[in-house]
């Protein structure tokens, strides 16, 4: 095969962490022919979809904790790349902390950060390919061969594979190229959404769609405690949701079936404290209904629901007519609002996917132990992040990581 006809690099995907492995790849061997092959009309399209359009690119504390997956090494991957502030600070882009350590470019704006990188990836003279929806490779003499789920063909010498998860269909992502390495003898773990709502029973839910509360929301399972976070629950018409949900939507993999969620929607209160309360609310709006008792402390559907929910009594009756007890199972209720989780969300409502490519068919340098000449990165290998700029995080370090590493690969070889 000609120098011409056959391609250095080609990256499957031309998504966060592909265009991150395009870059470095080409800043490393400037001489090699790098070529993004994207499936859609244009590369970068989830990008412009992050932190609401502002893309939250990393997170100031960084940590294995935020990291879920069977990929061990990340922090050490994440380690040996660039912080997000130097990688983005190298091609233009200015970042800024919020007060809870989540990264952002200043401009506030995603499309300033694809088109930094796609600006960086013409200037070193990365090729973009797009409408190219890669669906087989094949090994060649001198490297591999992808083709299209429209026939045509792509010579390489290396692949770098960056197509992303199951999650967020709607942006290019599949799962197809994880079935495609999954046929090349790749081992997958389960798979589900991650930085999700959660489904719950729609009956308990009734009468909730669209309240938002403050609170902490605590993961158990079979009575162990698992987790917990506080911060802006939502209510859907059969889910819950808001980003302290979102970071517990992995744990359905590991606990299908056997989750449950319990809200705490008084976190800063003790039970005592909010029995004084509603002694003395008792006390003042006797003669109100009970659909009153919780008003000041909830918004009116979610005092009605509690208080329904926790008496089993019409709301007619009168707040004079409760005693003792009906007040302590209110506070019982607003502390232990339990549910069980009986799903995860679907694909187009999930940021990121749980589990991929098990991290045991890479090796430390991200190349598959199979077949040698081909890296992954990004959302397809089995790893996910919480909400706050961890993902894309990952997405950059693996994305540079893998770039570099291929680059080297080809070190020595005639370009
Ligand atoms: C709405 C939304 C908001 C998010 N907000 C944040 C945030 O603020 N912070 C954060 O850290 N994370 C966020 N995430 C998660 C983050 O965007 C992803 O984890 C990250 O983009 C994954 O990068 P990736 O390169 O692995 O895959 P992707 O960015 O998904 O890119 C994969 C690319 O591969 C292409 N592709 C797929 N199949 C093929 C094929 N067969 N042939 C060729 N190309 C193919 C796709 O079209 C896509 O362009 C968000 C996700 C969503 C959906």
């Amino acid at each position: 095969m000609s120098r011409e006809n056959i391609t250095d690099i080609a990256v499957i995907g031309g998504g966060a962490s592909g265009l991150a492995a395009a870059i470095e790849a080409k800043t490393i061997m400037p001489n090699a022919k790098v070529v993004i092959l994207e499936k859609l009309d244009r590369v970068g399209k989830k990008i412009l979809a992050t932190g609401n359009g502002r893309c939250n690119l990393s997170n100031i504390e960084l940590g294995e904790m935020h990291y879920h997956g069977s990929v061990r090494n990340a922090m050490r991957i994440i380690g040996a790349t660039p912080s997000a502030k130097e990688f983005f600070g190298s091609i233009g882009v200015l970042c800024t902390a919020d007060s809870k350590g989540r990264i952002y470019p200043r401009s506030n704006n995603a499309a300033t950060v694809l088109n930094a990188l796609r600006m960086r990836a013409e200037e070193l003279g990365v090729i973009e390919r797009c409408g190219f929806e890669a669906n087989f490779i094949e090994s060649t003499d001198n490297g591999f061969r992808i083709s299209s789920v429209s026939g045509d063909k792509y010579p390489c010498r290396r692949i770098i594979v960056a197509a992303g998860g199951y999650a967020a269909p709607q942006f290019g992502t599949d799962g197809s190229v994880i079935r495609l390495l999954r046929s090349k003898g790749c081992h997958t773990t389960k798979i589900c959404p991650a930085v999700a709502p959660l489904r719950v029973r729609p009956e308990l839910l009734k009468g909730l769609k669209g309240v938002r509360a403050k609170g902490r929301v605590i993961a158990y399972s079979g009575g162990q405690f698992l987790k917990e976070e506080v911060g802006e629950i939502q209510f859907t018409e059969n889910s819950l949701s808001g980003i302290c949900v979102f970071n517990m939507a992995h744990l359905f993999s590991k606990y299908e079936g056997k989750l449950k969620l319990r809200l705490d929607l008084a976190a800063d209160m003790e039970h005592e404290q909010l029995m004084g309360y509603l002694r003395v609310i008792h006390y003042q709006r006797g003669k109100h209904t009970t659909d009153e008792l919780l008003t000041g402390i909830f918004q009116r559907n979610l005092a009605s629901y509690i208080t329904k929910r926790a008496l089993g009594k019409p709301l007619t009756d009168k707040i004079s007519s409760l005693n003792e007890g009906d007040l302590r199972k209110i506070v019982q209720l607003i502390k232990n609002l339990d549910f069980d989780v009986t799903g995860s969300a679907p694909w187009k409502d999930a940021q990121v996917t749980s589990g991929g490519v098990s991290g045991e068919c890479v090796d430390d340098r991200l190349q598959l132990r199979k077949e040698k000449g081909i890296f992954l990165c990004g959302e397809i290998l089995d790893i996910d992040g919480d909400c706050g700029g961890y993902n894309l995080q990952w997405a950059w370090s693996s994305g540079v990581f893998a770039g570099r590493n291929c680059a080297e690969s080809l070190r020595g070889a005639r370009l």
